[in-house]
């Protein structure tokens, strides 16, 4: 039976800067259907409410986040549902060990709950890392496996990929991955090659979701891009790789689903001066995205 699918997506994109005081965060953005819009451009200040910025034809950019608008995709090719999808989640996201409630998702369903991804199936990522600063590689396995760790979410790591950033970027890209939804790409890249990254932003990431109809969303895949030249400046200092961790760990918090939070404590804040990594907030809310529901509907 051929379902009428109301598909939404949103790409959420938060871009950074570094300011002389340290590190600034853009906003995250949401756009409609699989579009990535442009970021806040040169930045920013602690969080705020992003306006809604100039829409990528043929996308309707959206503000403040969270919100999507729904788009009728009934002819939206789609793969087969629940691959890889168990019964149970894979792995069990680490409790904090501190509570806190200083976090935010980025969207959310009708009962509350927060959309991620599904913990049932593992999370496939490619990378392309032909411009990536020496000695910077590591910092996203790093990252990965403390988001990992986190959410309890299972990450695989398909290999290297030669697929560069898109605004557009197809969630189910059949020649290139096979009949599955994409792999989450993480992409060093420039601003020649990514005009998301122009002037001080240094990296931006997003996830898309999912629903039919009205049901309950996920998110399917999603993007992570990097500045390699403005990273490689920066990596030398003292506390370079420190300040690249938490950009990339910031990034992964808004492809897991954390928006910005008013708490300068987090990493999740606008900006950060010590990167510290994720904090008591930060994890609280990776913790409850590691739960969100299973989906073989998927
Ligand atoms: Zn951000």
């Amino acid at each position: 039976m051929r379902l009428m699918l109301n598909l939404v997506a949103a790409a959420l994109i938060a871009g950074t800067a570094f300011l002389a005081a340290g590190l600034a965060y853009g906003d995250p953005r949401v756009v409609a259907l699989f579009g990535l819009d442009r970021p806040q451009g040169p930045v920013v200040g602690p969080d705020g409410v992003p306006d809604a910025g100039t829409p990528v034809p043929g996308h309707t950019a959206l503000a403040p986040a969270p919100q999507e608008a729904p788009a009728e995709a009934s002819g939206l090719d789609t793969p087969p549902p629940g691959l890889e999808e168990q019964d149970q989640p894979l792995g069990q996201p680490k409790k904090p060990a501190v509570a806190s409630t200083a976090y935010r998702f980025l969207a959310t369903n009708s009962d509350g709950s927060p959309v991620g991804y599904s913990p049932c199936r593992p999370l496939h990522y490619v990378v392309n890392s032909d411009l990536a600063p020496q000695g910077a590689e590591r910092l996203v396995d790093d990252s990965i496996a403390v988001i990992s760790r986190a959410t309890g979410i299972v990450f695989i790591f398909d290999g290297p990929t030669a697929e560069a950033p898109s605004p557009s970027r197809p969630p189910y890209q059949k020649d290139a991955y096979g009949d599955r939804w994409a792999p989450l790409l993480i992409a060093w890249t420039t601003p020649e090659q990514a005009p998301r990254l122009q002037g001080s932003v240094v990296g931006t990431g997003g996830s898309t979701h999912f629903s039919f109809g009205g049901g309950p969303r996920s998110f399917v895949t999603g993007s992570l891009e990097l500045d390699a030249p403005q990273i490689a400046r920066d990596i030398d200092r003292a506390d370079g790789a420190a300040y690249a961790t938490a950009v990339i760990l910031h990034e992964l918090g808004h492809v897991m689903g954390l928006d910005h939070v008013q708490d300068p404590a987090q990493l999740m804040y606008g900006e950060i001066g010590t990167p510290d990594g994720f904090a008591a907030g930060d994890l609280n809310g990776l913790y409850e995205l590691g739960q969100a529901r299973c989906r073989k509907d998927l």
